[in-house]
């Protein structure tokens, strides 16, 4: 399909799990399409997503087929560290700085634009850009194309943190619940849920001051692409479609192929994910894990990593571990130093119960997994019960994809909706508490593990709804032929659209 001399530029917002989404993205619609498909960011990001096309295809040419543009970054004029490009480590004010700081791309995304006018005697058919650009919208006009904003989270997620913004303040009465303009009477959200910066968000602090602005001009693209599938959030689709009254596009799960096609009862062989996903090295070796992982019962063992950057206190960390060895099931976690402690310092037992580590060893009943672990493939193993998550988007359509239920504990972002989306509207998760700063004994967890990992009653009830929602999301993007999935369709959608916009410019 498409006109193979038409060409697309992407703009992902600056961290891993947004940059991972894009590139797929622009897979996609490099393989449906054969249009010529640029991805810009910054010097640092630029090198990661060669190192990752690199690492996932050494033998291929595909990294020819997908230009990366290196634009120059400018956060010094925010009070940014120097050579900052990513949000790891950073506290609340240099986050929000480093998002705002993310305008300093206006011009250089302007001059590519240019560039690109000039040498193919056309702008690029549109740019897609992380939703939170909106700044985006007039630099696209400015150089003759069109925006279209991609949310890499869900529809209910995005529309939540889309409606969170554009509605200060949340709370028009005393109750610590309220309700969401887009979102149905029933849906109640709870202040808890709410980071920090979103508390304490009424307009004129510096997360408002930037967000609002650039959510609202975002909704003025030519229309949205969301990382998820028609089939599983119907509802959530259409009310932000009403609520935005943009086309959205579902065109996830953006997950790689080999994880899309299994039954969800083995692992795809072969496949080191972790390469594809980010080039860090895992704490242990991906064969001795898949290894351990073959020793176990079907569906017996936990799966625990909350997301590419995040930790818990100490206290939780102490909790969590007392609640697992109580609870005598297997586990892998990914584990980092707690919060206060440098993410990728050494490792230090007095974080942990003592001889924790020592006894789930002998025993064999877990495996400690320090910073980085081959997720996808955690997951697509058949001994994988559950997942103790953070609710990134990711990690949710991850899990969902193989058929995984999910025992929430989110942290940051819009992982508080996603988390209240997965127990409310898709019944296949409970929330086992909220941020790092929640109070959590270890009878807790052991209660929550012992339930959902349960082989009856709720933890089965909540595995068949898994598995349901993992053969629709995965069918959502089967190629058969003629028969193509929603997700490929939506996609498919979106180019025929494009198309004729640019026709209807060039009459
Ligand atoms: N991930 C991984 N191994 C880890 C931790 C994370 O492969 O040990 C990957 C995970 O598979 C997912 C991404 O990192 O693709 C995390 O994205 P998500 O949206 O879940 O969370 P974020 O990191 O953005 O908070």
């Amino acid at each position: 399909m498409g006109s193979e001399n038409e060409h697309i530029v992407l703009l992902p917002f600056m961290a891993h799990g947004h940059l991972i989404p894009f590139l797929a993205l622009a897979r996609q619609i490099h393989q449906s399409t054969g249009f010529k498909i640029t991805i810009a960011n910054t010097p640092l990001n630029i090198q990661y997503l060669h190192n990752t096309i690199s690492c996932n295809n050494p033998n291929s040419s595909e990294k020819f087929k997908i230009n990366l543009v290196e634009l120059p970054f400018c956060s010094s004029d925010h009070g940014l560290p120097p050579n900052t490009e990513n949000t790891e480590n950073l506290s609340f004010d240099l986050i929000i700085n480093f998002f705002a700081s993310s305008q300093s791309l206006k011009t250089p995304l302007y001059n590519l634009l240019m560039g690109i006018k000039e040498k193919e005697g056309k702008p690029p058919i549109c740019i897609i850009t992380d939703i939170f650009f909106g700044w985006a919208v007039d630099v696209a006009k400015s150089a003759g194309t069109t925006n279209v904003a991609f949310s890499t989270g869900g529809a209910y997620g995005t529309l939540a943190y889309i409606s969170l913004w554009l509605n200060l303040p949340h709370r028009k009465t005393n109750s610590d619940e309220f309700t969401l303009p887009g979102f149905p009477e029933r849906c109640h959200f709870h202040i808890t849920q709410l980071h920090n910066y979103l508390r304490m968000a009424d307009g004129t602090d510096d997360w408002s001051k930037f967000m609002q602005p650039q959510i609202s001009q975002s909704l003025e693209s030519y229309g949205m692409f969301c990382n998820t599938a028609e089939e599983i959030e119907p509802g959530a689709l259409q009310w932000l479609r009403n609520y935005t009254k943009l086309p959205v596009w579902a065109i996830g799960p953006l997950l790689p192929q080999s994880y899309l096609k299994k039954s969800s009862s083995s692992a795809p062989s072969g496949s080191s994910i972790y390469n594809q996903h980010s080039g860090k090295k895992p704490g242990v070796n991906p064969e001795e894990i898949i290894e351990w992982l073959d020793l176990r019962d079907p569906g017996s063992v936990l799966y625990i990593s909350f997301g590419s950057q995040n930790t818990i206190s100490s206290s939780q960390m102490m909790a969590l571990a007392i609640g697992l060895e109580a609870s005598a099931k297997s586990f892998i976690w990914v584990i980092r130093p707690p919060i206060g402690f440098d993410l990728r310092g050494e490792f230090r037992s007095e974080w942990l119960p003592e001889g924790f580590e020592e006894r789930i060893k002998e025993i064999k009943q877990g495996l400690l997994v320090r910073n980085w672990a081959p997720q996808l493939e955690i997951l697509s193993h058949k001994s994988t019960g559950a997942f103790l998550s953070h609710c990134g988007w990711n990690s949710v359509i991850e899990s969902l994809s193989q058929g995984v239920p999910v025992i929430g504990w989110p942290m940051a972002a819009e992982q508080a909706y996603n988390s209240k989306m997965l127990v409310e509207e898709m019944g296949v998760a409970v929330e086992l508490t909220r941020g790092v700063q929640s109070t959590i004994v270890g009878q807790e967890v052991k209660n929550v593990i012992e339930m959902v990992m349960d082989k009856a009653g709720k933890g089965q009830e909540m595995k068949e709804k898994a598995e349901k929602i993992g053969r629709q999301i995965r069918g959502s993007m089967i190629e058969d032929g003629e028969d193509r999935g929603s997700s490929l369709k939506g996609l498919d959608d979106f180019v025929r659209s494009i198309l004729l916009r640019r026709q209807d410019q060039s009459v």
